[in-house]
């Protein structure tokens, strides 16, 4: 990190000190040290993965950024890159994968059915855009988004890291995360705002299970 970026604790350092001291505060250590190790989950959806994957070679070199290190478990993961069209068959996967990525955790919505639907928008199968089931922090425009277009969206994600504060951040309040509702695959999908049905239904489907005489069911 450059003097400049690290000396901004509302402290003047005498010139013939600068260099040799710094004086900072401990968001600004605490959020450097994380945006230059921030893991990405290895998967992918489809074509835009392609584009993912190349990123991660040589020529673009993720390492330069901390992110080389793909991890193929979500509980070692700090952001899920969605590359890729996201169908109503994937989607509850998703989620449950997102759920199970430890925070502080970040999204990043690759090309444009990820962020939209793209041009399976008026699919059968497709949703329109991962963030109706997820919250995404940086969306990358284009079918598909170059190597080049993703760093800029990984760099924009350290810059969202930059800004955050340990006091305000959700990560760290006191207040329980609820996990979101994993929805089912069915008419759950074509309802996302009704979110409260969806844990309902969850909620009684666990309940059915769990009784001794449980009679084993096709779902919804
Ligand atoms: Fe494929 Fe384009 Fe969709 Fe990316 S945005 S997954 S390249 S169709």
């Amino acid at each position: 990190m450059a003097d400049k970026d690290l000396n901004q604790a509302g402290y003047v350092i005498p010139p013939e000190m600068q260099s040799q001291v710094a004086i900072t505060t401990l968001d600004k250590v605490y959020n450097w040290s994380r945006r230059n190790s921030v893991w990405p989950m290895m998967f992918g959806l489809a074509c835009c993965a392609i584009e993912m994957i190349c990123a991660q070679a040589s020529r673009f070199d993720l390492s330069r950024f901390g992110m080389e290190v793909m991890r193929p478990s979500p509980r070692q993961a700090d952001v899920m890159i969605v590359s890729g069209t996201v169908t109503k068959k994937m989607v509850p996967q998703i989620v449950r994968l997102f759920n199970q990525m430890p925070e502080p955790k970040y999204v990043i919505a690759m090309g444009a059915c990820a962020s939209g639907g793209g041009p399976f928008k008026e699919g059968y199968n497709v949703v329109s855009g991962i963030d109706r089931y997820i919250p995404v922090d940086v969306y990358i425009p284009g079918c598909p988004p170059t190597p080049q277009a993703l760093l800029y969206g990984l760099i924009s994600l350290q810059k969202k890291i930059d800004t955050e504060n340990l006091k305000t951040s959700p990560w760290y309040s006191k207040k329980k995360s609820e996990p979101i509702p994993v929805p089912i695959l069915g008419p759950d999908l074509m309802t996302p705002a009704k979110y409260h049905v969806i844990k309902q239904n969850t909620l009684n489907s666990q309940q059915v299970d769990s009784s001794p005489d449980a009679v084993i069911s096709g779902g919804i």
